[in-house]
């Protein structure tokens, strides 16, 4: 009986939900949330200590070296933690986990923290908006990202440190604040058309469509923990986020940066949690559709392109920004510039 009248609504749901998480996913005004580089800035100001405080720049694989040992433990506790704690939660197959008996290349660690591996994850500063430019070359963003970049990634503000180089607390955190969207979670479902999407246990991507350029990355920086009962049953790949999931990896692996010396890397660790707590402070990261109810919003989005839908922000799709199905590589993507990220 149950089942028969769950099917029907299922399906609907699904639809309806499917179409406006398409339409959001292409509206930049809506959707925008980026630059959290910029957005921390208000917070790390109040802080004098943060902004006169230096740490010297450290090259990952020296914190990967240095406590091998200390990763494969914390990693284990965050693995275990997560199983017991998050609906949902994929654990990391065993093949790709951080033990002693292996060298501890950043290309492991990028395995087994789940992580887009084709970033550099550089030395850099993204300047705070206060300090004089260096009077050597900056950055291009595609030292940075394989991503195309909108506007103000696009503009000079990235420099590379040298490693022992001094740098304020408060740029290092503000610079790793905003790398979690510079491709870090994109490609990691099966479906993403990347290798180490094959790997990496995630499964199939549960929303969202794998075609746009930031789309895959949505399940990590959104997170739907407060859904109703009729959304969770008709649409359960809802539940499928892991926000939480990187907030308590990264938070953990600061902890062990900075109990064992790696200040450099306590700080940009935390800088990458802190990026997901920022996402999750943004309406349309936190709940599928804000300000509009289940029913609402199911009629709202079978009328297509009615009075609501333009109400609450959601346009009909636009095909122009769909993007080429990815290659195996995600740098072979073509870029959408002026795309924005969440
Ligand atoms: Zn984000």
């Amino acid at each position: 009986m149950k089942r028969t009248l769950i099917r029907p609504a299922r399906t609907t749901l699904n639809q309806a939900i499917a179409a406006a998480f398409l339409s959001v996913a292409l509206v930049c005004p809506v959707w925008a949330w980026s630059d959290h580089a910029s957005l921390v800035w208000p917070l790390l100001r109040s802080q004098p200590e943060l902004i006169h405080q230096t740490v010297a720049a450290v090259p990952l694989e020296a914190f990967l070296i240095a406590e091998q040992e200390g990763i494969a433990r914390t990693l284990a506790a965050v693995e275990s933690w997560s199983v017991a704690t998050i609906e949902h939660y994929p654990p990391t197959p065993e093949d790709l986990r951080w033990e002693t008996g292996y060298a501890p290349t950043a290309e492991r660690f990028f395995a087994a923290i789940r992580i887009n591996p084709m970033l550099p994850y550089r030395l850099y500063v993204d300047l705070s908006p206060e300090r004089a430019q260096p009077e050597r070359a900056p950055l291009a963003w595609s030292e940075l990202s394989f991503l195309g970049g909108g506007t103000s990634q696009l503009d000079a503000r990235y420099w590379a440190l040298a490693p022992g180089e001094p740098v304020s607390i408060a740029e290092v955190i503000a610079s790793a604040n905003d790398e979690p969207d510079f491709g870090m979670d994109i490609g990691l479902f099966e479906d993403n058309g990347t290798r180490f999407g094959q790997r990496y246990g995630f499964g199939i991507q549960p929303f969202g469509n794998p075609n746009l350029e930031y789309s895959s990355q949505a399940p990590f920086h959104m997170g739907f923990y407060h859904l109703d009962w009729l959304t969770r049953t008709a649409q359960p790949s809802l539940l499928r986020t892991y926000p939480l999931w990187r907030i308590a990896l990264f938070g953990e692996l600061a902890e062990l940066a900075f109990s064992t010396g790696h200040d450099y890397w306590g700080w940009r660790f935390l800088g990458w949690g802190l990026h997901y707590v920022g996402d999750l402070t943004q309406p349309y990261h936190a709940i599928p559709l804000p300000g509009v109810g289940t029913v609402d919003a199911l009629w709202s989005v079978v009328q297509g392109q009615d009075r609501r839908a333009g109400a609450v922000g959601l346009q009909p799709p636009r095909r122009d920004r769909v993007l080429p199905v990815p290659a195996a590589d995600p740098r072979a993507r073509s870029p959408a510039s002026g795309q924005r990220r969440c």
